[in-house]
This record gives C-alpha cells, structure tokens and sequence, in this order.
C-alpha cells in the first residue's frame, strides 16, 4: 500500500471489518464512551466548530455508523439559524440588500433546510442511528444512505480497504469548493501518554469483550503527516491537520479547488 501502514491482507479487511462492526452494532455507543472515556463526544464537537456549517449545507457523513456526525451537524445548522433569527429580531437597522435577500431565501420560504446524508456499508449500524434518530425525534434532514458540499468520515478511514481510492471518491463526489473533513485516531505525540493509554486499553476491552475492535485499530493508525500526504496526492488543496488530546485523534481538513 501506499504508505506500508497497512498490515491486514487487503483481501480479508472489507469482510474483517464488517463482522467487527455487525458484531459491535448494538453496543458500538456504549462502547465508544468506555473506550475513550467519554472524551470522543467533545473530539467530534470538536469537528463541528472547526467546520463551522452554516443553516441549508449539505453533508454526506461517510462511515457515518450510527449518525454521531450528522446528530450534531442538525444540531448545530439549526441552532445558528436560530441565532441569526434572534439577531436579526434584535436588530432595528434598515437592511442591507443582503438581508432582503437572505430574509427571502430564509423567512420566506421557511428556515433553509441543512441535510446529512449518513452513508454506511453496515445496515446493522445504520439501524442503530435510525433507532437513536427516531427517539430523538429527529424527523426531518436526514436520510441513511450523495453529496456536495462537505464531506466528513469521522473514525471510518482506518476501516476502508483502499484508502487512495476512498480519498479520490470523496474528490469526486464534492463540487469545487468543497471541504475534505476526516476525524480519526492518529499517533500520539506524548511517549508516556501513549504507553498508559494503550495499557487503558488493554484493560478495559480484555474486560468488556472488545478486543476484536482494538485489535483492528492497532493494526491501522494513520500518523499526522503520512495522512495529510495521501490527501494532497488525492488532490485537495489547503490540507492542514489539528490534534486533539496530545495526538490521540486528529482533524484532517482539505479543499477542493
Ligand atoms: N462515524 C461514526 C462515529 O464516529 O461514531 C462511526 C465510526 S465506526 C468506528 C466506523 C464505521 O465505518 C462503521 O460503521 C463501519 O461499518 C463503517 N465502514 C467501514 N468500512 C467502510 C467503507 N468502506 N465504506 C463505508 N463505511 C465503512
């Protein structure tokens, strides 16, 4: 491969990782706050600040599992809009042109609708996030199965069979202008907190039966640099990377121009 990281035979990985994932299914939220403390919430809040998305955007979530991304993007397009309504409310200026012309696309025609697209090769965790969808009361912006604007793959690379392949889809499929956005465990900067967090590990998926999981990550860490290489050869532009919690994940963000 590419960059020599990858050690599980191509041939068995896709299947590998689906049995991991259809086994985890149903436990794969409960297991993602044992795994990282609970501290994998604030990595993907993380995402959503740095991304910023403004109400009407359209994301299509790769390896979107059971919707953490897209819970938060619909989340956060309708919180802004709400604020942008309140601002506006607050506001006793003549308006700009600007305003007329938002104020038609937006009051008009009803709050500009964003949408997440959370695609999945996993049925049994697309089920999960439409069950978690369902009683949250999330009815609306919001299908399981393409796309423009930005693109995320939030802990999913490390599972894909072709990395190059996938970077050169999520090209294609974004128009010009488009966001690149990728959150995955990476290498850990810190010696020391490296060691004590793979003893965490150990420990707490020994006990909780997820040693098939942690087996699969150890196998597939992407460093910082090599990542962000792959992505500029894919033909993003502006590739930059944020570290979150010494290392443990990193953002990758890139553009396509
Ligand atoms: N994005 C979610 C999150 O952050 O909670 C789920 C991440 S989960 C660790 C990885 C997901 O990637 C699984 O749901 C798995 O089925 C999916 N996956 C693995 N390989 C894939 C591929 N080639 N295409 C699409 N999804 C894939």
């Amino acid at each position: 491969t590419h960059f020599g990281f990858q050690t599980v035979p191509e041939e068995e990985k896709a299947g590998k990782v689906y049995k991991v994932f259809e086994s985890v299914a149903k436990k794969y939220d409960v297991m993602n706050d044992a795994m990282s403390l609970g501290i994998h919430r604030l990595w993907k809040d993380t995402l959503l600040h740095i991304m910023n998305p403004q109400p009407g955007l359209r994301l299509l979530d790769t390896a979107g599992g059971t919707g953490d991304i897209s819970f938060r993007f619909l989340e956060y397009t309708r919180s802004m809009y709400d604020r942008q309504q309140w601002m506006r409310a607050k506001s006793h200026q003549a308006p700009s042109w600007q305003d007329i012309a938002d104020r038609y696309a937006s009051d008009e025609a009803g709050p500009p609708q964003s949408h997440a697209v959370v695609c999945d090769i996993n049925k049994d965790m697309l089920k999960v996030g439409k069950q978690r969808a369902e009683k949250a009361g999330i009815t609306t912006g919001l299908s399981w199965v393409v796309v423009r604007y930005i693109y995320t793959i939030a802990f999913g690379i490390r599972n894909v069979t072709h990395i190059e392949q996938a970077l050169q889809e999520a090209l294609r499929v974004l128009k010009a202008g488009g966001r690149f956005m990728c959150l995955e465990f990476s290498k850990v900067t810190n010696p020391l907190l490296a060691r004590s967090l793979n003893q965490y590990w150990v420990g707490i998926c020994v006990k909780n039966n997820f040693e098939i999981v942690r087996k699969l990550h150890q196998t597939m860490c992407l460093p910082q640099e090599t990542f962000k290489e792959m992505i500029e050869d894919a033909g993003f532009f502006c590739v930059q990377y944020f570290n979150l919690t010494g290392g443990i994940v990193a953002i990758h963000s890139g553009f396509k121009l």
